[in-house]
């Protein structure tokens, strides 16, 4: 095997980005551009992706494509598309996902389907898709679903997304087993609060006190999302080439104590 002088070097290489308008998803996808990937970058927000395009001139090409991934059944056809149109994939990255703070009184069915559905189901699927020989390019398979601490740690009101997470974790680790014989890692990144659009949704109702409570269970302090896509890269890349099954603490220290 040829030992490229950079290790992160993603030429030639074929990564699907989910969640690529906003916050990790969108840090993720800038990042894996500039190491030389060239990207299928999926959101519901159309012009989200659009500006994230605009802003990867050059390098490596780009495609968006605009998809609500809460339809399962849609993702089969998505990931042909974007086989069609960038040819096969090495990786696929998912950082699409929703959180909502419900107490459990308050929770719905219809609510943790959906968060269900967005942030393990359609990971799922697309860990399904790159079992194809249609899909995955034969070589430096990198799978990335981003967790959280809450599927370890519990927080009040986050029932459905720890559900969520936790799940997310033990379904990457089963499906490592099945896909290491085909050269496809699977692994998870867990971070602690990032300071992204999500973030401020969630945190829209603290007064700058609470803020200051939640910075604090951070020893390193909030993260920024580039410091998640350097985790990203670092396991899409052949960096990463010896681990599988793992999860990925990256979180300022939040699960330290
Ligand atoms: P974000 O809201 O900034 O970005 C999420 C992106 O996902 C958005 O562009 C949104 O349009 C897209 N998306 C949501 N639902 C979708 C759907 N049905 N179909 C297609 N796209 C959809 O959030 P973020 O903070 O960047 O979060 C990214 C990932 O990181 C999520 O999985 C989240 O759970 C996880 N995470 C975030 C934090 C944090 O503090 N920000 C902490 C731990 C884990």
């Amino acid at each position: 095997m040829n030992t490229p002088l950079n290790p992160l070097d993603l030429s030639g290489r074929h990564f699907l980005v989910t969640g690529a308008s906003s916050g990790i998803g969108r840090s993720t996808a800038i990042l894996l551009h500039r190491l030389g990937a060239r990207l299928s970058i999926v959101d519901l927000d159309e012009a989200g992706l659009s500006a994230v395009q605009a802003e990867l001139r050059g390098g490596g090409q780009v495609e968006p494509h605009r998809t609500d991934l809460s339809d399962i059944p849609a993702i089969e056809p998505l990931v042909g598309r974007c086989v069609a149109a960038n040819g096969p994939l090495h990786g696929v990255v998912h950082c699409a996902g929703i959180q909502a703070i419900v107490p459990v009184r308050t929770l719905q069915v219809e609510g943790w389907r959906k968060i269900f559905a967005v942030n393990t189901e359609a990971a799922l699927m697309l860990g399904k898709t790159m079992s194809s020989r249609k899909v995955y390019a034969g070589e430096h398979g990198s799978i990335v679903f981003i967790s959280s601490v809450m599927g370890m740690a519990g927080s009040i009101g986050a029932i459905a997304y720890s559900m969520s997470k936790a799940a997310l974790d033990g379904m990457a680790r089963s499906l490592s087993l099945e896909l290491a014989p085909r050269g496809i890692r699977v692994n998870c990144i867990a971070p602690g609060f990032v300071q992204t659009p999500l973030l401020e949704r969630t945190g829209k109702l603290w007064d700058e006190g609470q803020r200051k409570a939640v910075e604090d269970l951070h020893p390193l302090g909030f993260g920024k999302p580039e410091d998640i896509a350097n985790a990203v890269a670092f396991l899409a890349a052949d960096t990463g080439r010896w681990i599988t099954g793992s999860v990925m603490v990256v979180d300022g220290g939040y699960l330290a104590r």
